[in-house]
């Protein structure tokens, strides 16, 4: 079926009615508060909802792998071992974390390990509100317990490379690209 359009009429084809129309919605737009800030200079304060980096706590830990199990790619890689203390006059059995790490590249964010924790509060958790998680190496983002717990640490992105560390990461590309 062929459609049929409306004829232009002639005020339409000799003034130009809608660029008018386009430069109304600029000039309505230039003088509304802006909703973009100058990264990073100026940082934006997520929601109480938001799910970001993890955040671990080892001494909460119990060690009862459930956060793994419950993780639907396999990315929480857990090792314990059982160990034997004395209280008081009795013996105790306990579990020992020897290792705990996520590769947080795969990861979705779907919060159902920090659900699946049975410690309160939850010795695994993602509301830590920190987005800033871009990295030159993906093997960056491979983080083992003690990186989980401590990594506020590390230096915040303030700014553009330096030019030493530009020269740094181009030879890095080269090589893995096997131009060098
Ligand atoms: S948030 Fe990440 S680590 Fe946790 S269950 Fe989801 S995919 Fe797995
Ligand atoms: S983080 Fe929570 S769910 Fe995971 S092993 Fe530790 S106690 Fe268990």
């Amino acid at each position: 079926m062929q459609v049929e359009y409306a004829k232009a009429k002639w005020s339409e084809k000799f003034l130009v009615l809608d660029l008018l129309e386009g430069l109304k919605t600029t000039l309505r737009e230039l003088f509304k508060p802006k909703v973009t800030i100058r990264y990073p200079e100026e940082r934006m304060e997520p929601a109480d909802r938001f799910r970001g980096m993890f955040k671990f706590s080892y001494d909460r830990c119990i060690a009862c792998k459930l956060c793994a199990v419950a993780c639907p790619i396999d990315i929480i890689y857990i090792d314990v071992h059982d160990e034997i203390i004395q209280e008081g006059e009795k013996k105790k059995k306990v579990k020992v974390l020897d290792r705990y790490d996520i590769d947080v590249k795969r990861c979705m964010f779907c919060s159902l390990c920090e659900e699946a924790c049975p410690t309160k509060p939850k010795s695994i958790w993602l509301t830590t509100k920190t987005y800033e998680l871009a990295t030159y190496d993906r093997n960056d983002l491979y983080f083992n317990m003690q990186e989980l717990e401590y990594w506020d640490d590390r230096p915040k992105f303030t700014g553009l490379p330096e030019d030493d560390d530009v020269k740094r990461i181009k030879g890095q590309k080269q090589i893995a690209g096997g131009t060098e």
